[in-house]
């Protein structure tokens, strides 16, 4: 790799010249990140960086990369989990460096930003040179509904655009509106040979990518870059992970496979049109079969492999393989281009269909056995719905442990909702080995967030991204907020444990009672939607406050109100405990429910934890903490947002005080001052207040 050019300044000097650029405070934390990243791409080892909110974490890593990219004339790499953290880099920070540092550098520092191809907007589609697939098409574009309003507005939005990107439509649309004019980067005929490849928004957005210093991109096509063997991503040698405690989930839905009804039908449909109708037959009798035992199979993880779903499995990739081979040669498209779209679309489907159901035989034979498919099937015609404590009770717990410790992928059956039939998903039980040889292989990686160090140490993520110990380092550069002097931290330990049966009477006797004291100014994180939802109903009687809960509206405009008015208080599950950024005396008590585990009917955490025990590890510390200890981290990170925030973070769940684990937990929360003292929290929230 050839290394930065010597007359280039120093990182220090050019991260001055940002800061002051931008109108911000150069902080220590912020000069020891930049020049440890500077340190890693030089010295080409692998970097966790763990950078507390105020950090100035975007400049400390964007300053160094822009430096190397001007240097060595390659890309830097920027993936981020959240579109709010693209728009930041991409809207604010960048144009702001980009003019800050244009002086000091050979040339004006370029950057782009790159989707996958679903993101863009399909010309050649939209000109009709693609099937839609009728099952898409569950309305009349012309009639008044909402997805007919959304067709017609991309439609109009389709005739000015410059980038064709989805995000530029506001108000959003929704994923079946947008299928009918955006394809796959596998449906994509390709630029050679599409007839509005010349045109195309995904490949201009790719050229202007191919140019830049920094490309900002997410974290799902960063992993299709690293583990496709075609590039989507321009060249690199450095790749910054921002938000990197969302890698592994964010890796994992990008490799989960999923199989139903719907997408055996879907390749029925566009295959049934260019082959003959009797072997797409058998594909529709397969998906028929399929449909049928789905539907009473109880949702859940499937431990071992039902005789009659190993069969039908069998049956569903045998009549998609004969689709295939029925369809010819791949490259018949060009005698053919009238049918290229119609044909690269059936080939897409019906690949993942063979491709899917063999992935799910294969989850079940142990590694090393070669027998054919749904020979593993046992004759139990019952799909078993597994707990979180895996193996040890039953006379064929031995076997069931060594299978386990081979098992590398898991197979799960989702429940249907709506017009969403039931659906078998099949996913990797760990995802740290693809992403030690395909992402950490052959370049850079630097890591960020605010949340990496778990039980006060890099070991639990680094063990996840399959990073081991001597091929990388880690750094935590701390926190510009003065945690113990400006946060609470208050377990309350008097409550009972959070049972099973909703939220007990006492807990909301708690919220009310913290709430009346702060004045409102509340977000409450809530492990489930049901339990806000029980929350908000008991307390709109009980409190003279504004109470918000998510699903009243949309989250960015919840949030807008909550932020706009200090006595409102907003309660809400998932998306808030990560996204909810607001500085300022409108926040001054987060509100926790219960510690955070993965519910014990998650079928991926489940079978992870019991992987980890079969192997000898510890699975509960391994998954079940790891996960609560992340999102508790990520929840309580919501108080203090400026330097001039104070409050509290009140967990009502007795166990974080209380339970064995409790200090892996405690150690991954920012160090506020602690008590377990009810009326001492509630006086500091009356002084707040007052003082506010
Ligand atoms: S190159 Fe692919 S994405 Fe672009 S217009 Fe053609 S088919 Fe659509």
């Amino acid at each position: 790799m050839p290394k930065d050019r010597p007359e280039l300044p120093p990182v220090e000097e050019l991260l001055t010249a940002a800061v002051t650029a931008v109108g911000g405070v150069e902080r220590p934390g912020q000069v020891k990140m930049a020049q440890a990243v500077r340190d890693a791409i030089e010295s080409e080892e692998h970097l966790a960086v763990q950078a507390g909110t105020g950090t100035g974490k975007s400049l400390a890593y964007l300053v160094p990369a822009i430096r190397h990219a001007a240097g060595s004339g390659e890309a830097v790499v920027v993936s981020t989990a959240t579109i709010a953290l693209q728009r930041q880099l991409v809207d604010r920070d960048l144009p702001r460096l980009a003019d800050a540092l244009e002086g000091l550098l050979p040339h004006r520092p370029e950057f782009a930003i790159l989707k996958g191809r679903r993101n863009y907007l399909c010309r050649h589609k939209m000109a009709d040179g693609m099937p839609e697939d009728e099952d898409d098409q569950l309305f009349d574009p012309r009639e008044v509904s909402a997805t007919g309003r959304m067709v017609q507005r991309i439609q109009e939005w389709a005739n000015e655009t410059e980038t064709g990107d989805r995000d530029e439509i506001v108000p959003g649309v929704s994923d079946q509106a947008w299928r009918q004019f955006s394809v796959t980067a596998r449906e994509c005929l390709g630029a050679q040979r599409c007839p509005s490849g010349a045109d195309c928004f995904a490949e201009l957005a790719r050229e202007r990518a191919g140019e830049a210093d920094v490309v900002v991109t997410n974290h799902a096509l960063l992993a299709i870059d690293a583990m496709e063997d075609f590039a989507v991503l321009p060249e690199h040698d450095v790749v910054v992970v921002d938000e990197a405690h969302e890698l592994v989930d964010r890796v994992t839905s990008v490799v989960t496979g999923e199989l139903s009804e719907s997408t055996v039908s879907l390749a029925v449909r566009r295959a049934g049109r260019l082959i003959e109708q009797g072997v797409a037959d058998r594909l529709q009798e397969a998906g028929e079969d399929l449909r049928a035992l789905l539907a009473v199979a109880p949702p859940g993880r499937v431990d071992t492999l039902p005789r009659s779903l190993g069969m039908t499995l069998a049956l569903v990739r045998d009549a998609a393989f004969a689709c295939i081979t029925a369809l010819g040669p791949r490259n018949k498209d060009k005698d053919d281009p009238e049918n290229a779209g119609l044909r690269k679309a059936a080939f897409t489907t019906l690949d993942d269909v063979h491709d899917t159901a063999q992935r799910m035989l294969d989850a079940f034979r142990p590694a090393g056995r070669g027998d054919e498919a749904g020979d593993d099937a046992e004759d139990s015609e019952g799909v078993a719905n597994g707990g979180t404590n895996g193996g040890g009770t039953n006379p064929g717990a031995a076997d069931a442990r060594s299978e386990e410790v081979h098992r590398a992928e898991v197979v799960w059956l989702e429940e249907g909702r709506g017009r969403v039939p039931p659906t078998l998903r099949v996913a990797p039980l760990s995802v740290g080995g693809m992403l030690r040889d395909k992402l950490f292989g052959d370049r850079t990686v630097v890591l960020t967030s605010a949340t990496l160090a778990l039980g006060g140490s890099f070991d639990s993520l680094s063990r996840q991204w399959g990073l081991r110990a001597g091929e990388w380092t880690g750094l935590d550069v701390g926190s510009p907020f003065d945690h113990p002097r400006r946060g609470i931290l208050y377990v309350a330990t008097h409550l009972p444990q959070p049972g099973r049966d909703g939220l007990p009477e006492a807990y909301v006797d708690e919220i009310a009672e913290l709430i009346e004291a702060a004045g409102g100014r509340t977000l409450g994180l809530f492990s489930s939607m049901r339990a806000a939802k029980a929350a908000t109903e008991a307390l709109r009687e009980r409190l003279d406050v504004p109470l918000l809960c998510q699903g009243d509206d949309s989250t960015s405009q919840l949030v807008k109100q909550f932020a706009g008015d200090p006595a409102t208080c907003l309660f809400g599950t998932l998306s808030l405990w990560q996204g909810v950024d607001v500085p300022g005396p409108s926040l001054t008590l987060v509100i926790i429910d219960r510690i955070p585990f993965p519910r014990p009917d998650d079928p991926l955490a489940s079978a992870r934890q019991r992987h980890v025990a079969a192997t000898g590890g510890n699975g509960f510390m391994a998954v079940a903490a790891t996960h609560a200890a992340l999102l508790l981290a990520q929840g309580a990170g919501r108080l203090l947002r400026s330097m001039d925030d104070r409050g509290v973070v009140a967990v009502l769940d007795p166990r974080l005080a209380t339970a064995r684990y409790s200090g892996f937990l405690l150690n991954s929360l920012p160090p506020f001052w602690r008590t377990t003292d009810p009326a001492k929290v509630r006086d500091a929230l009356r002084r707040l207040t007052a003082g506010s």
